[in-house]
C-alpha cells in the first residue's frame, strides 16, 4: 500500500447478501454485460473498482493512460450516485482485495467481463480460486469483443492467424447472429444504496494530478457517446480520409474502447448493416480489434516472443543514442518527429503514423520491435496489449498476418503522400513551419531552404541514411530466416 493512501471503507449493511460487479476495462453502467447479469437476480449488486499496483507500477508518475482512467472513475461515480449507489474502491492485489469485499459482503458470486491479456487470465484464475475457497464464484461474460476466444475458427477448428478468412467468418457469424444488447442501466436502481466515497487523489496513488489538465481526450461514458455521436457524421468519409492524420478522418475513440467507456456492440450496430463505403471500413478496423484480441488469446506467448519462429532471433543492433532519438521526435524525419511527439504530447498517434513510425524504429533504427512495444505502452492511452503486440508485430513483419520482410515504409514517401501539405508536420514539429510543403519531407535534400534555417541547428539531419538502413534491414531478416 502507497504510504499516502488511506481507502475509505464502505458502510455495508450487516446480514445482507450483496453480489459485486466488479469493473475493469468496463468503466459504464450502459450496456455492460456482467452488470446487466448481475442485476438480473434479487440480490443487491455493488460495484467495485480495483487499483492494481502491479499494472500502477509499470507507469511513470505523469501517466496520461493512468490520468485517463481516473477521470473516467470520476465520471462513473457520479454516474452512480445518480443511482443512489457508489462505487467502492479497493487497492492491492485483485487476489486478496476481491475476496475481502466479497467477505465483508456476503457475496455468493462476483460478475465481471472477460479480459484476454495473458495477466489477466492468470489473475482472474487466482481470483476465481480464492473466492471459490469462501464459496464465491467468479462469473466471467464476453463485453469487450464481438467474437471471443474460440468463437471464430476456421473449417478444421483452428484459430485464424490470418485477417482477411477471419473477416469474412467474423462477418458472416454477425450475420447469422447478430449483436446483443445489454440494458444494464435501467436495471441499475437495482444497485446496493451506499453513501459517498472517496476516490483516493491521483497524488494518493502516486501520480501527478497535473496530468488531469493535461488530457486531450475527454474521458467518462458521457463524452464518449457525443464523441461517437460526432464521428457517425463523418463516417461516411472515413474510408476517403483515414490514412491523412492533418484530417479529421479517424474516430479517435480508441481509449473509449479501452477502458469501455464505449460498447463495442454500439460502435458495431453504428456502422452495420452498412450503408456507405466508410462505414464497412469501419466495421473492418473493428474486426481487426477482434481478431488481434482472440490471437493473443490463442497466443499469449506473442506478447514478447516473434510468432514467426524464424524471426525468434534477429539480431537488431539497439543503438542507444538513435532510440533516444526516436523517443523524443529528434530522428531528423520530420514525419516520424511529428508523430512522436504526438504521442508524447497528447498520448495518442494517428494508425497510418504509428504503422510508419513503429517501421522505422525496427526496419531503418533496427531496433528490436519489444522495446518500441514497451514504449508505446507507456504512452498510449488507449494502450490495449492486443492491438499494440499486433501492430508491433505486423510492422517487424514477426507477426500473425504481418507485413513481408521485405515491405519496408519509406519515411519519405510516406510523407509526401500522407501529409502532401505538411500540415501535420508543421503541427508537431514547429521549427520547420517555414520549409515549403517540399521541402518539408526531407529538409536535407532541399536545396530551397529558409536562409534563416540551419539543418542541425534548428532541427536535426537525418541519424541514419534509409536507403543504407533498408540494405541493412533486409540483410538482418535474410540471416535470421537462413540460420
Ligand atoms: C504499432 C501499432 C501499435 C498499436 N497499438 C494500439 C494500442 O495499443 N491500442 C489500440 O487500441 N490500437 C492500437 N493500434 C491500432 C490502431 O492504430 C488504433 O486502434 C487506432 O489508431 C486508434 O485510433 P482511432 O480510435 O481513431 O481508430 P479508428 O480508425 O477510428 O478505428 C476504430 C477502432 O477500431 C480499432 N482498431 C482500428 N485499427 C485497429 C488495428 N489495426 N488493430 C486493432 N484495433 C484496431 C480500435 O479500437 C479503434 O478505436 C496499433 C497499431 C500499430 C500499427
Amino acid at each position: 500500500m502507497r504510504p499516502t493512501l488511506r481507502l475509505l471503507e464502505p458502510q455495508l449493511p450487516t446480514n445482507r447478501l450483496i453480489d459485486l460487479c466488479w469493473l475493469r476495462r468496463d468503466l459504464r453502467l450502459h450496456d455492460n454485460h456482467a452488470l446487466f447479469q448481475a442485476l438480473q437476480g434479487d440480490v443487491s449488486v455493488a460495484c467495485v473498482f480495483i487499483f492494481d499496483p502491479q499494472l500502477l507500477d509499470e507507469l511513470e508518475q505523469d501517466s496520461k493512460q493512468v490520468a485517463f482512467m481516473y477521470a473516467c472513475l470520476q465520471s462513473l461515480q457520479t454516474d452512480l450516485r445518480r443511482h443512489g449507489s457508489e462505487l467502492i474502491i479497493a487497492y492491492g492485489p485483485a487476489e486478496r482485495e476481491l475476496p475481502r469485499l466479497a467477505r465483508q459482503c456476503n457475496s455468493q458470486i462476483v460478475y465481471a467481463n472477460r479480459d484476454y491479456e495473458p495477466y489477466a487470465k492468470h489473475r482472474d484464475h487466482l481470483v476465481g480460486q480464492s473466492l471459490l475457497a469462501q464459496a464465491c464464484t467468479l462469473q466471467l461474460y464476453k463485453d469487450q469483443v464481438i467474437f471471443e476466444q474460440d468463437e471464430v475458427l476456421t473449417g478444421q477448428g483452428a484459430p485464424y492467424s490470418v485477417f482477411t478468412p477471419y473477416w469474412r467468418k467474423w462477418l458472416l457469424q454477425l450475420g447469422n447472429i447478430g449483436v446483443p444488447s445489454f440494458d444494464s442501466l435501467s436495471a441499475c436502481h437495482r444497485l446496493l444504496p451506499l453513501a459517498p466515497l472517496a476516490l483516493p487523489s491521483l497524488t494518493e496513488l502516486g501520480f501527478s494530478e497535473h496530468t488531469l489538465t493535461k488530457l486531450l481526450i475527454q474521458a467518462g461514458s458521457a463524452a464518449a457517446q457525443e464523441a461517437l455521436q460526432k464521428f457517425s457524421t463523418r463516417l461516411h468519409l472515413y474510408e476517403q480520409n483515414r490514412d491523412f492524420p492533418a484530417v479529421n478522418g479517424v474516430s479517435r475513440l480508441s481509449p473509449h474502447l479501452r477502458f469501455g467507456t464505449l460498447s463495442i456492440r454500439q460502435c458495431v450496430e453504428q456502422c452495420w448493416p452498412s450503408d456507405s463505403a466508410g462505414a464497412s471500413c469501419w466495421l473492418k478496423e473493428l474486426a481487426w480489434r477482434d481478431f488481434y484480441q482472440q490471437f493473443l488469446w490463442h497466443y499469449p506467448d506473442t506478447a514478447t516472443q516473434s510468432f514467426k519462429s524464424e524471426y525468434q532471433n534477429l539480431e537488431y543492433s539497439n543503438n542507444e543514442d538513435w532510440w533516444l532519438a526516436w523517443c523524443t521526435g529528434q530522428t531528423g524525419y520530420p514525419l516520424i518527429d511529428a508523430a512522436q511527439r504526438q504521442l508524447l504530447h497528447s498520448g495518442y498517434m494517428h494508425n497510418r503514423l504509428r504503422m510508419i513510425s513503429a517501421s522505422f524504429l525496427v526496419k531503418d533504427l533496427l531496433i528490436d520491435w519489444r522495446r518500441g512495444e514497451r514504449f508505446f505502452a507507456q504512452h498510449l492511452i488507449d494502450y490495449d496489449q492486443a492491438a499494440n503486440v499486433g501492430g508491433w508485430q505486423w510492422a517487424a513483419s514477426t507477426g500473425c498476418d504481418a507485413q513481408p520482410y521485405f515491405r519496408i515504409f519509406n519515411p519519405i514517401t510516406q510523407s509526401q503522400k500522407f501529409d502532401p501539405k505538411g500540415d501535420f508536420i508543421r503541427r508537431y514539429v514547429p521549427e520547420l513551419a517555414a520549409l515549403d510543403n517540399k521541402s518539408i519531407h526531407a529538409p536535407w535534400l532541399s536545396r530551397q531552404l529558409p536562409l534563416e534555417f540551419r539543418l542541425g541547428l534548428h532541427y536535426p539531419a537525418p541519424i541514419v541514411d534509409h536507403s543504407t538502413q533498408r540494405e541493412l534491414a533486409l540483410a538482418l531478416y535474410k540471416r535470421s530466416s537462413d540460420s
